[in-house]
Parts: C-alpha cells; structure tokens; sequence
C-alpha cells in the first residue's frame, strides 16, 4: 500500500514509523532484525531502507603511495527492503538518489521495485562524495532531487526512456521527498529551497519527510511556509534523538541544524554516557508529544541501529 493511503487510513490519527541503515559490507539482515524486532510492536505500516552512494577512500599501496579507489560501504538497500516486507508484512520504502545513477540504472531499479510489490520511494538527491567538495552527478544522470521525481512519475505514466516501448507497463509509486525546516544547506535562501521543495512536488512528489531538528518551532513553521506556497501534501517529521555528547557538534556539522541552547546545556551538564542519553530521550519525547498532539501525519524516527532508545520513547508517545 502506498505511504499517502496509510496517511489517509489514519483519518488524523498519528502513525509511527522507522529508518533504517543497511549494515556496512560484509554484515547480515540480522543488524536489521535486531533493529526493527523491538519495534514492530509499534505496528509501523512502512519502513524507510537509507541508500549509500560509493565514497572514495585512499588505500596505501606496497609501494608506500596511496591510490584513490571508490567503494560502496553499504550495499543492498533493495534487497533489505524485500527481506523487510518478506518477514513482516509492512511497506518497505527504499530511498533512492541521484548520485552514482545514470538515468537507465534508475529505471532498471525502478523495475526491480515494481516486480517486487514495492510501492513507495523516497527520492532524493543525495549529498557530494567526500573529497568531491560539490555534488556531481553521473553524466547521463540527473542534477536534482525534482529531475528524479519527474523520471519516477513519467513512467507512473507508462513511460520509458526507450521510446520505442509502447504500452509499457504502468508503475504506481507513490514518491516521498526530503524537506528541510531549517533550509538545505546549499541553498542560498530559505524561500530558494522552499521553491525548488515545490518543484518536486509538482513534478509528482506525493509527500515530504523533514530533516531532524530539535525545535518544534522549525517543523511548524516549515509546514505554515509550505503550505503559503501550494505545498499540500503531508509533511512528516523526521526525529532523532541524541545519545552521545559528541553529537551535539556531529549532528549539527552534518546536517546543518541548529540545537536550542536548553538542550544543549542539559547534555553538557550530565555527569556520565548514561544521563546524556536520558537527556536527548527526554526531549525527544517531548518533542514528539507536542507533535503527536498538533495532529502530525506521522512520527519517523531515524533509528541509527539504536532499538532501545526508539523503543523508550515510543513506548512514551503511542
Ligand atoms: P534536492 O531537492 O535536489 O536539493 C538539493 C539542493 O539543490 C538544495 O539546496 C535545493 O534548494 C537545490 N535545488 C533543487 N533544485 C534545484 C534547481 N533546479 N536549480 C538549482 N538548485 C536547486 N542521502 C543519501 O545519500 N541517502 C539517503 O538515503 C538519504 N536519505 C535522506 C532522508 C531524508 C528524510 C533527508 C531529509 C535527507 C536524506 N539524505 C539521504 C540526504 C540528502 O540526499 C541530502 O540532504 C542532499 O544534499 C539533498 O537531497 P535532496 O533530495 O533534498 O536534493
């Protein structure tokens, strides 16, 4: 079933629902299980499987230099999707990119998601390879995030890149889309991304998942911006938790976010590993809470290979 008709389903009830990370190359599904088992509880209706492009890494040869070579440390986004749905009997939603994709690789992926049942994508473009210092994509690739929906909504269409195929075959996807309440950083303005978060929608994107943040404030004022340009479509929030001390600088050097100061001096002040991890629980429950109760489409938690943590505050919220 698609995300959207779960949304639907609900009728104004708050769903939940979890990412997860394939394990890095070399390790089983059962990183997976251990993941999601705790939380199936939950009933989640769809479980979103994140994709990693290759990255470079520089290996010393015996000659003493070190050659460049591109690796991919976390394969099998497609494959986790299918054994999720196979075992549990919920909607798999398979994040794809735009990076290390020509547009005939994606359509091949798409047909592999389309004869597996596989009904939902998240589209997204994907961040530079470290060492490449800006994004670039494949030369028959595509650019940005909308180019990606359009190509997922063209062949919704009946549409290949083969334009000799007539009557091809209709997919059905339903396209999720990554929204940003604190800007993407690249973009030059808030209103910038705002637009271009528009085009993807109007190209096909059914729904959009927001970057984490840790101000409610910024998801509902994200969500009061869109809705001023068209955007219609359901916004969920994307949460996480912090765990660990160093997080208060990590998270905010990756993905561009601001921490509020209350939350910051309360990790700050925890005497040990354990009462920082309290501290980030809390607050996200908190956080949740006040959304729940706002009447937010869904809760997605980025689970970061963490169950108990998720479990705590689910338990807590639904
Ligand atoms: P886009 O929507 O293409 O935007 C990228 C930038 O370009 C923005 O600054 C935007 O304003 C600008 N822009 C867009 N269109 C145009 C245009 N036509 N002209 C000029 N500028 C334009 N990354 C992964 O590699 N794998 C994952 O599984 C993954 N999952 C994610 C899940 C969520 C919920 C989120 C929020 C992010 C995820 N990411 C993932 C990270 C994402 O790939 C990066 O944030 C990336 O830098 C931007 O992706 P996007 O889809 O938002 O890009």
């Amino acid at each position: 079933m698609k995300v959207v008709d779960y949304f639907e389903k609900a009728n104004g009830e708050t769903l939940i629902s979890f990412e997860v990370l394939p394990p890095l190359k070399g390790g089983g599904m059962q990183a997976i299980f251990d993941t999601l088992d705790p939380l199936m509880e939950f009933k989640p209706p769809f479980i979103d499987v994140t994709y990693h492009r290759e990255e470079y890494i520089y290996k010393k040869q015996d000659s003493g230099y070190y050659e460049k070579t591109a690796i991919r440390k976390r394969p099998g986004t497609v494959g986790i999707c299918a054994s999720i749905m196979h075992r549990y009997g919920v909607d798999a939603v398979p994040h794809l990119i735009c990076g290390g994709f020509t547009k005939e690789d994606t359509e091949n992926v798409l047909i592999d998601l389309n004869f597996l049942n596989i009904q939902n994508v998240l589209a997204l473009r994907g961040d530079a390879r470290k060492f490449d210092g800006k994004f670039i994509p494949e030369p028959e690739g595509h650019n940005f995030a909308s180019d990606l929906v359009a190509q997922v909504h063209s062949m919704n269409n009946g549409n290949y890149l083969d334009t000799l195929i007539e009557n091809g075959a209709k997919t059905d996807f339903c396209i999720g889309v990554a929204g940003y309440p604190e800007k993407h950083f690249e973009s030059p303005s808030f209103e910038t991304d705002l637009n271009f978060t528009k085009k993807k929608i109007d190209e096909g994107g059914n729904y959009i998942v927001t970057q984490m943040f840790f101000e409610n404030k910024h998801y509902f004022n994200y969500v009061k911006q869109c809705r001023a340009v068209g955007i219609d479509v359901p916004i969920v929030p994307g949460l996480k938790p912090i765990t660990k001390k160093y997080q208060l600088n990590s998270l905010a050097r990756m993905f561009y976010i601001d921490l509020p100061e209350e939350l910051v001096k309360a990790v700050m002040g925890a005497k040990n590993s354990a009462a920082v991890k309290e501290v980030g629980i809390e607050w996200c429950i908190h956080q949740s809470k006040e959304l729940k109760k706002s009447g937010v489409p869904c809760l997605h938690y980025y689970t970061m290979g963490d169950p108990d943590t998720i479990k705590r505050i689910a338990e807590a919220v639904f």
